[in-house]
């Protein structure tokens, strides 16, 4: 006959029945986020009434209900600036600290918090040299910390639940907001105030989330990976413009730059003047890149006119792809030392 059960025992089993239901801390993924600055991080200053760096990564983090049911968070801060302020160099570091985040087995991903205004090119730089392939989901908001209706929390919420997603996988370097998904290569910063403010042109968004569920709509879009140099080389952007005189490519090619990259128009083309100034520049032993301010389509040769893209190719010129100008710069500061002279491999990395 079974003996009845004592008060301890009773009160043992409760117990252990609590702890059977709820599930460990232990046994959610860990994510690391880390932060480096931007509207997310920034409040209005009383004294001026403009935003300014303010908020720290654990202040980010309490700002977020729900978080701790998803993930064991820990945060890195690497620095609290206004993303205007971002450098490639400050990229390689941050490129650097992730991978050696990501080293740990039992980190899933890393979020990235970061100003805005440059995150498109601080996702793509460490897209091209990050050598984990776990997910990197860099994620800012549009309105800062002391607004009425900060977008930063529900975006951190969201590039967390991303991170934990499977559907994640495979995506390389993300950037986050407002609930799209979108591939570091193909997102431009569209809007400068609304929270949907960022898109990835025609290529579409990667992805959607809504009430903690990812739902896919793409595979990450092709493309490669470059060691970081042991120095980068000194690379200049340069929009051309109606009646451009070619002036400040010249002026560019004087300046020991290495490269330059011309952010031209339509298809890729520039005018006679700006033609010339780039057989300026080729004749120095300068790379020279044409981009396009066209937000979508390749760069093409297609205009055999002086200038067009076709003579522009034969006089040495590098196609610059599909890509915004200020990312075919990063692309050829890491390109340019790997390529050491070798035109044919960089116009293959500019194509891919
Ligand atoms: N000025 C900000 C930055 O890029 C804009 C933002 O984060 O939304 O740091």
């Amino acid at each position: 006959m079974k003996r009845p059960l004592t008060l301890f025992q009773f009160i043992l089993m409760v117990n252990l029945a609590f702890v059977a239901i709820e599930v460990p801390a232990q046994s959610l993924p860990t994510v690391v986020v880390v932060t480096t600055g931007g509207t997310i991080a920034e409040k209005i200053d009383p004294a001026t009434g403009a935003a300014v760096p303010a908020v720290s990564g654990k202040d980010l983090i309490s700002a977020v209900p729900g978080l701790e049911k998803i993930a064991n968070i820990r945060t890195v801060e690497y620095s609290n600036i206004d993303s205007s302020h971002m450098t490639p160099q400050m990229w390689v570091g941050l490129s650097k600290k992730v991978d050696e985040v990501l080293k740990d087995p039992k980190v899933k991903g890393v979020v990235i918090t970061h100003g805005t205004d440059t995150i498109a090119e601080g996702a793509y730089f460490l897209d091209l040299t990050l050598k984990s392939k776990k997910p990197v989901v860099f994620v800012g908001a549009m309105r800062n910390a002391s607004d009425v209706s900060p977008d930063g929390p529900a975006n951190i919420l969201d590039a967390v639940t991303q991170v934990c997603s499977d559907k994640a996988a495979g995506w390389g370097v993300t950037v986050t907001m407002n609930q799209y998904i979108n591939a570091a290569k193909s997102v431009r910063k569209v809007q400068t105030s609304n929270v949907q403010a960022f898109n990835s042109g025609e290529k579409g968004y990667l992805g959607y989330i809504a009430v903690g569920k990812v739902e896919k709509f793409n595979d990450r879009p092709a493309g490669i990976k470059l060691p970081i140099p042991k120095e980068l080389p000194k690379v200049i952007l340069i929009k051309t413009f109606a009646g451009d005189d070619g002036a400040l490519v010249k002026f560019a090619a004087d300046q020991d730059a290495k490269g330059i990259v011309i952010e031209g128009v339509g298809a890729g083309n520039v005018n006679p003047q700006v033609a010339d100034a780039i057989k300026y520049a080729l004749d120095k032993d300068v790379v020279v890149v044409l981009s396009t301010r066209v937000y979508n389509g390749d760069v093409l040769p297609v205009y055999g006119v002086k200038g067009g893209g076709a003579s522009l190719v034969k006089q040495g010129v590098i196609l610059g792809g599909n890509i915004p100008a200020a990312k075919d710069r990063l692309l050829l500061m890491l390109a340019i030392p790997q390529a050491r002279g070798n035109h044919d491999q960089l116009q293959q990395w500019f194509d891919s």
